[in-house]
C-alpha cells in the first residue's frame, strides 16, 4: 500500500473512532475544528484517488448511530448532514456549483447554525405523534417520550395539520451551566459542550429525567413541504404561526458578499447569544430549485455549513497550581503557555478536581485543547495525545495541604479534598476576604490584598479582630495613607449595621450561602435564636436539608466559634434583621405594621405581639403613615392620638385603629381559648 493509501486507511479509521465518541458516547476527545481537519483532509484524499473510494467511507455516510434500548424509526426521508464551508472561498465554490447546476440566479437564506442536535417531529391532524434523533440518516432513535417534555416543542398545533418538522434540540447556556455545576458537586463526570451534553440528555430512557435537564427547541425546515409553503422562508414563517419556537436571527441574501457579512454578524454576537451556534446555515430559498438541485448520499446540495474559527485554542500545560479556599476545597488549577482565546490572553485553565484531572488524563506537559467554558473561566477539553513525547508527568494530588501541611480530607460523595484544619492559613484569609467582601459585610476598601497584608502583620486573626482595628495599626502597613486608613475604618464601622444575613453568610459556615442565610434570618430573627435552633427545628424550614442543619448546629457548637461571636456582640454588631417571615398571603397581618398601645385585658404585650407576628404581621413601637393597625387597650394615650390625628390629616392612609375584641377575632381566637 502506498504511504497515501495507508494515510487515507488511518483517516478512515480514525473519524470512525472519533464518530463512535462523539455520536455514540457523546463523550469527543477531540475538538470540532480538529475533527472537521482531519475529514477535510479525507475528502482530498479521496478526490485526488477515486480509485480509492468505498461506500462505507465517513465521507460517504451521514454520521450517527442508532442507540440500542430504543425503538428503530425509519425516517419518511433522509435526515442528511450538511457540507462544510470554511472560508468565503469555500461558499463561492459552492454558490459557482448552484448556479451551474440550478441554472439560475439563486436567493439565499442564511441562518443560525444551532449547536444541538437534529430532530424530527411528526404530527397528525395537529398531534405530536412520533418524535426522533437523525441516527445514521436513515434510520433514527423514537425519542418521542422525551421530547415531549420539552416546553418548546409544540404538543398540539394550532391548526389540524399533518406534517413532519425538523429541528435543532439544544441545551441553552444558562442550563448547560447548572447541569455541569452539578454534575461538579455530585462528582460526576462533566460534559464538554452543551452539544454533548443536549445529546445524553435526549438519550436518557427515563423522560422524567429528560425534563429536568431544561432542554429547547428551534424548528428549522419542513420534511414535505410540498403544497404547504414554496420556499425556506415561507417554511420558516409558517413554522412560527403554527406554533413552532423559530430562530428569528435568519436573512435574505442574493449574494456571496451578503452571506459573509451575515456570518460576520453572527460571530460579533455568538457570545452574547443563550445558546451555543457552531456556524451559519445558508440555504437556496426557493425549494423548486432545492429540488433540482437535489443530494448526494450525506448532504444536499442546496445548502452549506459555514462553520466558525476556533473559540478553541491548544496549549501546552506548563504546571498545575494548588489553591485552597475559604472552605478548604483545594483546586487545582493549569498554569499553561499563554495563548488567544475568544480575544483575550488566557495563562490558566480550571481542572475543577482530581477526578476531572484523572478522567481528561492530563499531564504536565501536555498539549491540551483549551476552550471558554461558560464564557469565562477556560478550561482544558481534552489532551491531545498524538502529540505526547513520553516527557510529560502525570500529576498527584496531594495528601496534605499546601498551605498548612493537614492531611487532606474527601467526603464521602463528593470530589472535592478538604484541608479541615480550621487554623489553615490559606483558609482563614480566604475566609477573611469572603467576610469582607461585597455580597457579604461589604467593607469597602477591605479587599484581598490589605486583608492579606492584615493578616500577615498578625494584626487580624479572626472576623472579629477587624473591629479592634485602630488607625495607628492601619497606618503602619505598606502604602496605607492616614486617609484611606481613615475610611477603610469608617467602612468597617458601618458594618457593625449589617444585618444577620449579611454576618451569617460572612461567617463561611458550610452549605449556608447568601440565599440561604437569608432564609435562616427571616425565620430565626435574631442569632441568639438561630444559635440555640436544633437540627429539628432547623429541618422544619422548607429547602433546608439535613447536611445543612447539621452544618449550623455543629457551627455554633464550636467554642471556638462561640468565642468570635460573643466577642462580635461585645464589640457592637447587629444580631438581628429587618427580613420579616414572608407569611402565606390570607393571613390576616400578612405584610402588616402593628402598633400596640394601651393596656390589653386578655393578653400581655409579649402575647399579642407574638400572635400577630406569627400571622405574618410585624410590631413596632411608634405610629406612622405607614402603620397598618394601631391596637388600642385601655387607657391608651399619645399613640392612639396620633393615629386619630393621621386618620384626619391623611385621607387615604392604610391606617385602621382597632379595639381588643377586634383584634382577637382578626387572630382567630376567642377570650375562652385563652
Ligand atoms: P453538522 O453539525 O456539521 O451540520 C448538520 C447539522 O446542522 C444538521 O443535522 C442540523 O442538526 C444542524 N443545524 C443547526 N442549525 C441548522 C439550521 N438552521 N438549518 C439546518 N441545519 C441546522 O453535521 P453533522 O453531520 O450533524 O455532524 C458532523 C459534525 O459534528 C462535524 O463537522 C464535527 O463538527 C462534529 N463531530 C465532531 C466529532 C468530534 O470528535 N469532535 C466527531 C464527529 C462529529
Amino acid at each position: 500500500m502506498s504511504d497515501a493509501h495507508e494515510r487515507l486507511e488511518a483517516l478512515r479509521g480514525k473519524i470512525r473512532e472519533l464518530d463512535y465518541r462523539y455520536h455514540a458516547l457523546d463523550d469527543p476527545v477531540v475538538s470540532d475544528i480538529e475533527y472537521d481537519r482531519l475529514f477535510r483532509e479525507l475528502v482530498e484524499l479521496e478526490t485526488k484517488h477515486p480509485e480509492w473510494a468505498s461506500l462505507d467511507s465517513p465521507t460517504q455516510r451521514v454520521s450517527g448511530v442508532v442507540l440500542e434500548g430504543f425503538q428503530k424509526v425509519r425516517h419518511s426521508m433522509p435526515m442528511l448532514s450538511l457540507g462544510n464551508a470554511f472560508s468565503e472561498g469555500d461558499l463561492r465554490e459552492f454558490d459557482r456549483r448552484v448556479k451551474e447546476l440550478g441554472g439560475s440566479l439563486p436567493k439565499y437564506l442564511a441562518e443560525l447554525k444551532i449547536d444541538g442536535l437534529a430532530t424530527s417531529l411528526v404530527y397528525e391532524d395537529g398531534l405530536l405523534v412520533r418524535g426522533a434523533t437523525r441516527g445514521d440518516g436513515v434510520v433514527g432513535e423514537d425519542i418521542t417520550e422525551g421530547l415531549k417534555t420539552i416546553k418548546a416543542i409544540p404538543l398540539r398545533l394550532r391548526e389540524p395539520l399533518s406534517i413532519e418538522v425538523r429541528g435543532e434540540t439544544y441545551m441553552p447556556r444558562q442550563s448547560f451551566a447548572r447541569l455541569n455545576q452539578e454534575r461538579m458537586t455530585a462528582g460526576e463526570s462533566l460534559f464538554a459542550n452543551p452539544r454533548n451534553a443536549a445529546a445524553g440528555s435526549l438519550r436518557q430512557l427515563d423522560s422524567a429525567l429528560v425534563a429536568k435537564r431544561q432542554l429547547s427547541f428551534f424548528a428549522y425546515t419542513l420534511a414535505a413541504p410540498e403544497g404547504l409553503v414554496a420556499s425556506q422562508r415561507e417554511a420558516l414563517v409558517r413554522m412560527a404561526e403554527w406554533g413552532f419556537p423559530v430562530n428569528p436571527k435568519w436573512r435574505e441574501c442574493v449574494s456571496i458578499a451578503e452571506v459573509m457579512e451575515y456570518i460576520r454578524w453572527a460571530e460579533s454576537v455568538r457570545g452574547t447569544l443563550g445558546y451555543d451556534i457552531d456556524g451559519a446555515v445558508v440555504k437556496v430559498d426557493d425549494f423548486e430549485l432545492q429540488r433540482r438541485l437535489g443530494t448526494t448520499a450525506k448532504t444536499p446540495r442546496f445548502a452549506i455549513a459555514y462553520k466558525f474559527a476556533a473559540e478553541q485554542s491548544e496549549a501546552r500545560v506548563l504546571g498545575i497550581e494548588l489553591g485552597v479556599g475559604r472552605t478548604g476545597v483545594v483546586t487545582p488549577t493549569a498554569v499553561i503557555e499563554p495563548v488567544p482565546l475568544a480575544g483575550t490572553m488566557v495563562s490558566r485553565a480550571t481542572l475543577h478536581n482530581e477526578d476531572f484531572i484523572r478522567e481528561k488524563g492530563i499531564r504536565v506537559g501536555d498539549l491540551v485543547l483549551v476552550q471558554k467554558a461558560g464564557d469565562i473561566i477556560p478550561e482544558i477539553v481534552a489532551v491531545i495525545e498524538a502529540a505526547r513525547t513520553g516527557e510529560e508527568q502525570a500529576f498527584a494530588m496531594p495528601d496534605k495541604c499546601p498551605a498548612c501541611g493537614a492531611v487532606l480530607v474527601r467526603s464521602e460523595g463528593e470530589a472535592a479534598l478538604r484541608c479541615v484544619n480550621e487554623a489553615c492559613p490559606a483558609k482563614t484569609v480566604e475566609q477573611l476576604i469572603h467576610f469582607a467582601s461585597r455580597t457579604a459585610m461589604d467593607i469597602e476598601g477591605l479587599g484581598e490584598a490589605l486583608v492579606e497584608a492584615l493578616y500577615d502583620a498578625e494584626l487580624v486573626k479572626n472576623v472579629a479582630d477587624f473591629y479592634r482595628l485602630t488607625k495607628e495599626q492601619l497606618q503602619g502597613l505598606e502604602r496605607m495613607g492616614a486617609k484611606s486608613a481613615t475610611n477603610v475604618l469608617a467602612a468597617i464601622d458601618k458594618s457593625r449595621e449589617q444585618p444577620i444575613e449579611r454576618l451569617l453568610f460572612g461567617l463561611g459556615i458550610r452549605h449556608v450561602g447568601a440565599k440561604v442565610a437569608q432564609v435562616l434570618a427571616r425565620r430565626f430573627q435574631t442569632l441568639d435564636r438561630l444559635m440555640q435552633a436544633s437540627v429539628a427545628d432547623l429541618l422544619e424550614i422548607d429547602d433546608v436539608g439535613p447536611k445543612l442543619a447539621e452544618s449550623v448546629v455543629g457551627y455554633f457548637a464550636d467554642p471556638g466559634n462561640r468565642h468570635v461571636i460573643e466577642k462580635l456582640r461585645e464589640l457592637g454588631l447587629r444580631f438581628d434583621t429587618d427580613l420579616r417571615e414572608v407569611a402565606p398571603t390570607g393571613l390576616p397581618f400578612a405584610g402588616k405594621v402593628v402598633v400596640l398601645t394601651g393596656t390589653l385585658q386578655t393578653l400581655t404585650r409579649q402575647e399579642a405581639q407574638a400572635l400577630i407576628e406569627a400571622q405574618g404581621g410585624k410590631v413596632s413601637a411608634s405610629v406612622s403613615k405607614k402603620t397598618h393597625f394601631v391596637i388600642a387597650g385601655a387607657n391608651a394615650g399619645s399613640k392612639l392620638e396620633k393615629a386619630e390625628q393621621i386618620l384626619r390629616e391623611t385621607p387615604g392612609a392604610p391606617l385602621r385603629i382597632l379595639g381588643e375584641e377586634e383584634l382577637l377575632a382578626m387572630l382567630g381566637v376567642s377570650r375562652s381559648e385563652l
